[in-house]
């Protein structure tokens, strides 16, 4: 399993899956900007949107797997290798869109995924351990593989930021999302304002929410706005 999530390995996996998506935009090194199929500039709030909404199609995903777990259709094993390869495509997918398409993903940028990924399969073998000795309803089950999906989002902003940093940004904001509840460590993340970048942990990282957090970054160059 550890040879599956090599830099090497992950960066094949990606170019499979990139032919399989027509992918529909593309990423200007240049301007730092990202672009439609048409050619039209993408604003950060429609990206940030295009990963929601991978985030809730890998979420609904990952309970359809889980409900045919719990009905029978699938064994244990089953689930979980489809559960593993329904993570492993998502965080690359998120990952490319954070780092800029291939171009953007370099040896660490993998290994960052890599990294994240064994993190992931990590707490699966505890959550199959877990419904192996039957320790888990199934509306519990629905929930928890749900955070598999939102914790998606996390490889996104690493790729972003590691991104914004090449384009010369060297402050982050931390941004509360309106209609999420925040724990008390976002909350503060958040009061602590226009911070050097990579002073705050990545959504999701270091606080209470996890998974669940919605929060956001802006990045700014050294001059204030
Ligand atoms: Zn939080
Ligand atoms: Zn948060």
């Amino acid at each position: 399993m550890m040879q599956e999530l090599s830099p090497a390995s992950l960066l094949t996996d990606s170019i499979a899956l990139s032919a399989r998506l027509d992918e529909d935009w593309s990423y200007d090194p240049r301007t730092g900007r990202y672009r439609a199929a048409n050619g039209r500039f993408l604003s950060g709030a429609t990206v940030e949107a295009t990963i929601d909404g991978r985030v809730n199609r890998t979420r609904s995903d990952l309970r359809a797997l889980t409900a045919s777990l719990a009905d029978g259709t699938l064994s244990l094993e089953q689930w979980q290798v489809q559960v593993r390869a329904e993570i492993k495509r998502a965080h690359i997918r998120a990952a490319l869109v954070g780092n800029g398409g291939q171009q953007g993903m370099d040896a660490a940028a993998w290994g960052r995924v890599g990294w994240r990924l064994r993190e992931e399969y990590r707490y699966l073998e505890g959550f199959a351990k877990d419904l192996l000795e039957q320790r888990v309803s199934v509306p519990m089950a629905l929930a928890r593989i749900g955070l598999y999906a939102d914790s998606v989002r996390g490889s996104y902003w690493t790729g972003t930021t590691i991104r914004q940093e090449k384009q010369g940004y060297t402050l982050m904001k931390r941004i509360l999302d309106p209609q999420a509840q925040h724990c008390q460590d976002c909350l503060r993340y958040a009061a602590a304002g226009i911070v050097a970048l990579g002073a705050l942990p990545m959504p999701g990282q270091r606080c209470e929410c996890k998974a669940r957090c919605r929060c956001t970054i802006r990045y700014y160059r050294s001059q204030m706005p």
